[in-house]
């Protein structure tokens, strides 16, 4: 059988799914200067493949199916396996229209078709519900998938053959020259998941909403980045597991392994700072660990507690950011700006917060309610977006009650203009640790938040301070 594999490259935005918001997936429209540069530097350093479509691909090609893979182009094939997401389904159920005129039968995989499989029912003639690859290895074997099919999550990870991405990717990240002022190759990285789904409980997140958190073992993970350093020298490995360091025995056995076998090859990942201490960090650093995402969210613990994340003490925060200044690992903090409990001051509060902690990088996204999840049941009766494609972080879908949309569009964009477009970034960026020249970057600091304050009266006559 020819299955042919897609993940329909979106035309307008900066669109990622798979692993992004859970596989919901974001779409960046750039709304300033600012975002329209990151907008682009995101297009060049973080397109990064599918990690679930190449696991398909090599469960597929274990069972001897040919396996074609595309971005959108049509592609003769008997079955095709579409790639789901919430920001941009309406291009990949038309991809599906035009590959079942074709004759071709139509599935859809991904969080967005398991929760919302109403926005592809039309368009399919399979649609699967739950991680994919319980029921794609049934595919594999012969059995006709139609309708709804549910997919039971796999309990034992080291199971799964490791990701084919030679049948999904041409020559990814081959010899690349690692950049001087960035971790990220260009091209991005090879994603892997060591670990799938979230332990924690915060209200307003579909990582944990599909399966439950399961991780394989160090010997499954150290083979598959054993067999990439044969493939790729040097690769680049991003680490896509929602919550990477969980268990701190785990990550010692894993830094271990990587250096036992003389590994070389440097990786990123996601996690909670409270997951994470100095002597954690150096052991990471030493196998290779070079940049960090985690969540901050909100400066205020109240607001924190109330979706159910634990907040992590501030002094933690900067202990561990501060540590990894120091030993060059790139950190990239994200927010969320519009909790219920929030208003300007409280989101200005937040803004400084992240100015101050100073990571590499900021993330900041409105509040979204994505279905599925707890936070979703509470605003349904708020939302005011009914385009599901606008669930895309950065667009306001509910009414808030103490916000306007324009106030919180405007306090996004001013969130990203202040925490970009200041000294301290810059320094943070290009690693300056020299003590004098970070004060005088302190002091220059001041100045332009002054500046900002002055544009911030004359465009919605307050300021972006608490
Ligand atoms: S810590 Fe919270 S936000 Fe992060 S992946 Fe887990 S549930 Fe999601």
């Amino acid at each position: 059988m020819r299955v042919v594999l897609a993940d329909v490259k979106s035309s307008h935005g900066f669109v990622s799914k798979d692993t992004v918001v859970g596989g919901y997936g974001s779409r960046l429209e750039p709304f300033s200067r600012v975002t329209r540069v990151i907008s682009h530097l995101k297009q060049r350093y973080h397109d990064v493949p599918s990690v679930h479509m190449a696991y398909l691909a090599a469960i597929l090609a274990q069972w001897g199916h040919e396996v074609r893979w595309t971005r959108g182009e049509l592609v003769d094939g008997d079955v095709a396996i579409v790639l789901s997401s919430l920001v941009d389904y309406r291009n990949e159920t038309a991809w599906a229209d035009a590959m079942r005129a074709r004759g071709t039968k139509v599935g859809f995989v991904g969080i967005t078709a398991s929760k919302m499989p109403e926005l592809f029912a039309e368009h399919a003639d399979f649609i699967v519900n739950g991680e994919p690859e319980s029921a794609i290895q049934r595919l594999a074997r012969g059995e006709t998938l139609s309708g709804p099919v549910t997919s039971e999550a796999v309990a034992d990870l080291d199971t799964l053959p490791f990701p084919r991405w030679d049948l999904i990717t041409t020559a990814h990240n081959g010899g690349f020259r690692e950049p001087r002022w960035v971790t990220r190759p260009a091209g991005g990285g090879i994603p892997l998941l060591a670990s799938r789904g979230c332990p924690e409980f915060c209200t307003y997140c579909p990582h944990r909403i599909l399966a439950g958190y399961r991780a394989r073992s160090i010997g499954n993970i150290v083979d598959e980045l054993q067999q990439l350093c044969v493939r790729i020298p040097r690769p680049y490995v991003i680490f896509r597991d929602p919550l990477f360091t969980e268990q701190r025995e785990r990550m010692v056995a894993l830094c271990d392994e990587i250096q036992a076998r003389g590994l070389t090859l440097t990786f990123e990942a996601e996690t909670r700072l409270d997951r994470l201490d100095p002597e954690l960090l150096d052991k990471l650093h030493a196998a290779g660990f070079r940049a960090m995402s985690f969540g901050v969210e909100s400066v205020a613990p109240a607001t924190l507690k109330r979706s159910g994340r634990r907040p992590i003490p501030e002094e933690h925060q900067r202990l561990i950011i501060d540590h990894a200044r120091q030993r060059g690992i790139v950190t990239a903090a994200f927010y969320v700006l519009g909790f219920l409990q929030d208003d300007w001051q409280s989101i200005a509060a937040t803004i400084e917060y992240a100015a101050d902690l100073g990571s590499t990088f900021a993330q900041f996204k409105i509040l979204t309610p994505y279905p599925g999840t707890p936070m979703f049941k509470q605003l349904q009766p708020l939302l005011t977006e009914t385009d599901w494609e606008k669930f895309d972080g950065y667009t306001p879908t509910f009414r808030h009650p103490n916000l306007s949309e324009v106030e919180l569009r405007y306090l996004l964009g001013a969130a990203y203009r202040r925490f970009y477009m200041r000294p301290s970034y810059l320094a943070n960026f290009l690693k300056v640790r020299n003590t004098a020249v970070r004060r005088w970057v302190s002091r220059m600091d001041a100045r332009v938040f002054d500046r900002h304050a002055r544009m911030e009266m004359v465009e919605m006559s307050r300021p972006v301070t608490c």
